[in-house]
């Protein structure tokens, strides 16, 4: 096992893993930007190396600075957590090229997931069902209106380097073809300097349905169920919830096998999401997300399964400390993402907070690196919390989520607690009737 692991991050992930860390006797590195000098993950690590000024490209994304940091504290592994270079697969290859281990899948892995065509081509090769649309890149409007034709519109015509919803343009009619599939090109170049783009059947009324995966070295792979995050404003999620609402547990076994079996095919390793739209009653693979993700509390909640922990020990080479029939559900868990923003407009609200006080009691978890007195930064992603509960049942889970957002104080800053506060009101979302649509709907008529 790792004695020193440094930790390539920073907010409540960086005090994620450090305690993951700490539980296992690991010792750890933070490293920050001057921004972040008195940050909670700088207090809380066992040693701190400063690598940069504020803004991330300076600091967090420094991958000469970060193994500088690594090589002087002699750290054995390196810990992206999610965002900033979890998914570079050349920082990854870098990060092993030095002899540390990169506590995440194989470059090879992060490359091709990263790659939308790819991603799918090897989605269908290992047996996972996908969006039905182009074979590989569109690189004539002559071909793309054939694609429309044969699959039937509305289509969607997606960046093969995308990321962040960017690069995607919907396309209705035939007409509309030209200016949309150009559109997508010229987007997609600007953004990820990659002009190639590809098509999908757009699907109308999808949820989003991703299934956590875990998977050793030694060719074991288990899923730990799923997630339903439909509910996201501007491919943003905004809150999580496991078990779905949507899925009973037939489905949920056969979705969750199917993939488990494509991670063996594939011989991936670590911790990794593979995200569906799901819509009548079907599967339709998008995308591989090759890291922990934002919302694995609500996996960890209802199957009592630490999956930093999980992540760390399969890193060092360990096998799975458990079989697929090992893994039991239990209740039902949400988690709401908490923002620095304003509720009604969501502009960013960075500043001090002034007062702080976390609800707690049965079953609820905080992830957050808040203070009094902290400073916010303007610099970074705005998500400064994370309020996770647990219940025996989905309404259960309700009430104690509704009692711990009131308990919440968040002073001095605006955050989007309100928004919370005014979903758990909706009877759509209360009786768990809601699609990738709805929120933006939601908050639309709000404003
Ligand atoms: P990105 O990596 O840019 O986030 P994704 O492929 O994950 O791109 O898609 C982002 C979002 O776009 C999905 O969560 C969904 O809301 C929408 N989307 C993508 N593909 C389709 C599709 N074929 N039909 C309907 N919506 C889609």
């Amino acid at each position: 096992m790792f004695e020193k692991v440094l930790i390539a991050n920073r907010g409540e992930i960086a005090l994620r893993i450090h305690r993951a860390c700490k539980e296992m006797g690991i010792s750890t590195v933070a490293v920050h930007s001057t921004a972040d000098a008195d940050a909670m993950h700088v207090r809380l690590a066992d040693e701190a190396v400063c690598i940069g000024p504020p803004a991330s490209k300076d600091s967090y994304l420094n991958i000469q600075a970060i193994l500088s940091a690594a090589t002087i504290t002699g750290a054995d592994a390196i810990h992206p957590g999610y965002g900033f270079l979890s998914e570079n697969a050349n920082f990854a290859e870098m990060v092993e090229e030095h002899g540390f281990t990169f506590i995440g899948p194989t470059p090879e892995h992060i490359r091709q997931m990263g790659d939308k065509i790819t991603a799918k081509r090897i989605a269908e090769e290992t047996g996972m069902p996908i969006v039905p649309g182009s074979e590989g890149s569109v690189d004539t409007v002559e071909e793309a209106l054939k694609i429309g034709e044969h699959f039937g519109y509305p289509v969607i015509v997606k960046a093969t380097a995308g990321g962040g919803g960017k690069g995607m343009q919907l396309v209705r009619t035939a007409e509309d073809m030209e200016v949309n599939w150009k559109m997508a090109r010229t987007e997609a170049l600007a953004a990820f300097g990659n002009a190639d783009v590809y098509i999908e059947k757009f699907l109308t009324h999808p949820r989003h349905i991703e299934i956590q995966v875990l998977c050793d070295t030694h060719g074991n792979a288990v899923h730990v169920g799923e997630r339903d995050c439909s509910l996201q404003r501007r491919n943003q999620k905004v809150l999580e919830e496991a078990p779905s609402p949507a899925l009973n547990e037939a489905q949920r076994n056969k979705i969750g096998e199917t993939v488990a079996d494509a991670m063996r095919k594939m011989k991936y390793r670590g911790v990794g999401t593979v995200e569906f739209l799901y819509e009548n009653g079907e599967f339709f693979f998008i995308e591989m997300n090759t890291r922990l993700q934002v919302e694995h509390p609500i996996s960890e909640m209802i199957s009592g399964l630490d999956l930093a922990r999980e992540q760390i020990r399969v890193a060092s080479g360990a096998p799975l400390g458990m079989t697929q029939d090992d893994i039991k559900f239990n209740g039902h868990s949400i988690e709401c993402r908490i923002n620095a923003e304003d509720p009604e407009n969501f502009m960013p609200c960075p500043g001090q907070i002034t007062d702080y006080h976390a609800p707690g009691g049965l079953s609820v978890r905080v992830d957050s690196a808040l203070y009094t007195g902290y400073k916010v930064p303007p610099h970074y992603d705005s998500m400064i919390a994370k309020l996770i509960v647990h219940g025996a049942n989905r309404n259960e889970c309700l009430m104690r989520l509704r009692r711990a957002l009131g308990e919440y104080v968040i002073g001095g800053i605006k955050s989007s607690i309100p928004l919370h506060q005014k979903l758990l009101e909706n009877q759509d979302f209360i009786n768990g009737d809601y699609d990738i649509k709805w929120l933006e709907k939601f908050v639309g008529l709000e404003d």
